[in-house]
């Protein structure tokens, strides 16, 4: 078998480093490990509110990108197939994905 490349290589990385620390990728935590995503935009939501660098929303977004990566490490997904799939999805659909308001 290959070695994993793209985000399944960051996702490999994220899940050894969680494991490392030792926190649990059990799919018991869902439920929290969903809350924890929200937090971090939430972090960088408010940097931004606050009038911090850019630099720190982005780091808070990472974190979000993280958090989302030992997500779907936990969920044994495979993230590269389904960023793929989605995106052909996405150039797909129409315009603004046909929405009034928003985007
Ligand atoms: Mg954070």
């Amino acid at each position: 078998m290959s070695e994993p490349t793209g985000l399944n290589a960051k996702m490999a990385e994220v899940r050894a480093l969680t494991d490392a620390k030792g926190f649990s990728s059990s799919q018991e935590r869902i439920w929290e490990m969903l809350a924890l995503i929200h937090t971090e935009v939430s972090e960088a939501t408010d940097a931004y509110k606050k009038g911090e660098g850019m630099e720190k929303v982005g780091e808070e977004l990472i974190d979000a990108i993280i958090r989302i990566l030992h997500l779907l490490s936990a969920l044994e997904l495979d993230a590269d197939q389904l960023f793929e799939d989605k995106m052909d999805v996405n150039w797909k659909r129409p315009h603004k994905y046909g929405t009034a308001r928003g985007g």
